[in-house]
């Protein structure tokens, strides 16, 4: 397929032609330093994540830059640091009111002046924010794209001291990026409107054809591009062939007892479906989908963040600014469309940096339920006269593709992620030791090579024009009215693999799918033909392998913690984790906010390891500046003093 041309093309900017901003660099250096110090009183960060100094020095140079670091990367940070040293203030263009409003809540727990100019304000109080950021009053400024685009919206932030801009979830501009927002489209004209202030692009999706495309839609072509390390090394990553899903799920659920997790399913009677399984089984789980009332919705989430709540079961419209940093697990009951839906959503898990866990239960049928599903939605679109749905289609297929070659390979999940998102992976021999390949989880199946060519000589009888689920039916012997009235329990290869389980049949066959043997029609029937490749395999001329879970991961010693991860710590007392975390959800309760919006689990950890007993000992905690060392400070320490005395 032929790719439209674009006017950047990120791997080969020539860094000679990057902008190099308007504020020198020694001056830069000097600013960078003493920023570093408002840091660590304001945030109680005294170290830097990866690419964050590098992001801040070219805000501080006023040079444009596009950050582009995973979930949990520490990106807000990138525009929330400078905008406390720059003269004026920063506009934060943002896709959601619930992302903008837990980031106005932290700001405020860390004492920096910020506000949102949003539609659920009444004039007076747009008016009352007007004026605080004509006085100068503000250092931050949050604000929809659709907001900016009214008319002399942005000429007005000009005039009241706009410094510095920066663009959340940049990739909401692309068409390629699996997000794509009208609104974002209107960003454009940013450039044009207010030509002297910087823009710092943010995105956690980093394919290149993403990237350029936020390059050249924002008019950044001259950006400094910092690209972080793509790797989650604290994420183990697990996929596996859905078999009994319920009982699948519980045993996730259940290494991570008593801890927080996402589910995510397709269809909302199947999010209800496990959340009730789960319920059965004593989970504090609910489902969360878009066929609910608002009301319900609200409630579901609200229970979740004040951890009232462990699991909810949803589809993938629970998530975006769902900002709680202790999920533990991300269990994906079906394929997801794409690497990058896949990255987005496991992200969700270990954004505090702890370890945590991502499993995913597939099938081949989700394949072409999907790929049904788009062809579908193609052609209703294609009825309806919208025009380049079919390069649309054929870009989701690609996706999909990738997303099926990936749960389906035997390539270390880390390294697969890694080098999608276009980074190096440095691969160690004893591997990343965080994904069920490299642990070893996946073993080799035996008698390999005449089990693949009982399946596609299975195949070849029912003349590759039956689907997978046939084809599995006819191996292990199912005596269906259908496949007798057929005739195929005559075939020889009747029953050939009756000793095997449905799901396994099912998982080699989608393993020859994967591997190229097997070809999946196009269409309302998916069904199985055989490649060249295919038939070589059947006439034994060349050989397969095939993997199937050995190691069932909850036997594992390094999974059997309870009830969070973070309580193995050797140097953690545990009650003491527990009192902190009760003083936390009191406190949250009290004061109507989230618990991970007052402290979150790092610095819960790290308070219960230091036990500070004075302020300027508090201060030392990481996650504690001034603000929340005055604001909680007495609280915290008298926990700790009740808890020594204990
Ligand atoms: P992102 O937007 O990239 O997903 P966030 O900005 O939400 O990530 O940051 C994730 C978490 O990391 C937050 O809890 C944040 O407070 C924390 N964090 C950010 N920078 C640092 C740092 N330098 N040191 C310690 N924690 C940090
Ligand atoms: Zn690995």
């Amino acid at each position: 397929m032929a790719m439209p041309r674009r006017s950047v093309d990120p791997a080969t900017v020539d860094p000679a032609a990057v902008d190099p901003g308007t504020v020198d660099p020694a001056t830069v250096g000097q600013r960078l330093d003493e920023l570093r110090a408002r840091i660590a009183t304001t945030f109680g960060f005294d170290e830097l994540r990866p690419m964050q100094a590098e992001a801040m020095g070219a805000v501080l140079a006023g040079r444009d830059a596009l950050v582009v670091l995973p979930t949990g990367g520490g990106k807000s940070l990138c525009y929330q640091a400078p905008a406390l040293v720059l003269d004026g203030f920063t506009l934060v263009v943002s896709p959601l009111l619930a992302l903008m409003a837990d980031q106005l809540r932290s700001l405020e727990g860390h004492g920096v002046p910020a506000a949102a100019l949003n539609s659920t304000l009444k004039p007076e109080e747009q008016a009352a924010v007007w004026e605080r950021l004509r006085a100068g009053e503000l250092k931050l400024l949050f604000c929809s794209p659709e907001r900016l685009a009214s008319p002399g919206f942005a000429e007005g932030l000009v005039r009241a001291g706009l410094a510095s801009i920066a663009v959340d979830e940049a990739h909401c501009i692309s068409h390629w990026g699996h997000d794509f927002r009208p609104e974002y489209r209107q960003l454009g004209e940013l450039r044009r409107r207010a030509p002297h202030v910087p823009i710092l692009a943010l995105t956690a999706t980093a394919t290149p054809r993403v990237r350029e495309d936020i390059l050249s839609e924002l008019g950044l072509p001259h950006a400094l591009q910092l690209v972080g390390d793509f790797d989650r090394p604290n994420l183990t990553y697990r996929i596996r062939p859905r078999g009994d899903l319920g009982r699948q799920v519980y045993d996730v659920v259940q290494r991570h007892s008593g801890s927080a997790g996402i589910v995510y399913a397709l269809r909302r009677t199947d999010t209800e479906e496990i959340a009730a399984g789960l319920a059965r089984r004593g989970v504090r789980c609910l489902p969360y989908h878009a066929g609910l009332e608002n009301e319900e919705r609200r409630r579901v989430q609200d229970m979740f963040l004040s951890e009232r709540l462990d699991v909810v079961v949803a589809t993938v419209a629970f998530g975006m600014g769902i900002d709680r940093s202790d999920v533990r697990f991300v269990v994906h009951a079906s394929l997801p469309k794409g690497v990058e839906q896949y990255a987005q959503e496991t992200g969700r898990a270990g954004r505090d940096g702890l370890p945590a866990e991502c499993v995913l239960f597939y099938s081949g049928s989700d394949f072409h339920g999907w790929r049904q599903l788009m062809e579908k939605s193609t052609a209703e679109a294609e009825a309806a006269g919208v025009p380049g749905v079919r390069e649309e289609l054929e870009n989701a297929l690609d996706r999909l593709g990738e997303m099926w070659a990936f749960a389906g390979g035997t390539t270390c999940r880390h390294r697969f992620l890694v080098e999608h998102f276009g980074g190096d992976f440095a691969a160690k021999p004893e591997g990343c030791g965080g994904c069920d390949v490299c642990l070893g989880e996946l073993a080799s199946v035996e008698g390999a090579k005449v089990l693949a060519q009982k399946i596609l000589s299975c195949v070849v009888h029912c003349r590759q024009s039956y689907g997978a689920a046939h084809v599995t039916e006819v191996l292990r012997g199912a005596r269906t009215a259908k496949l007798v009235e057929l005739g195929h329990d005559r075939f020889s290869t009747f029953g050939l693999l009756k000793d095997h389980a449905a799901p396994f049949v099912r998982s080699l066959i989608d393993q020859l799918v994967s591997k190229g043997h097997l070809v999946v029609a196009r269409g309302t029937y998916p069904t199985l033909s055989l490649s060249a490749s295919g038939v070589k395999v059947m006439r034994g001329e060349s050989d397969v392998q095939f993997v199937a879970p050995a190691t069932p991961p909850s036997k594992a010693p390094r999974e059997r913690s309870r009830p969070a991860p973070i309580l193995d710590a050797p140097d953690v007392d545990a009650d003491l984790v527990e009192r902190l975390r009760q003083l936390r959800r009191r406190l949250a309760r009290e004061r109507a906010v989230p618990p991970y919006i007052l402290f979150n689990d790092r610095t819960l950890v790290d308070l219960a390891r230091r036990r500070p007993t004075s302020e300027a000992e508090l201060l030392a905690v990481e996650g504690i500046g001034q603000k929340k060392a005055a604001d909680l400070g007495p609280l915290l320490l008298e926990a700790l003093a009740e808890h020594r005395a204990t």
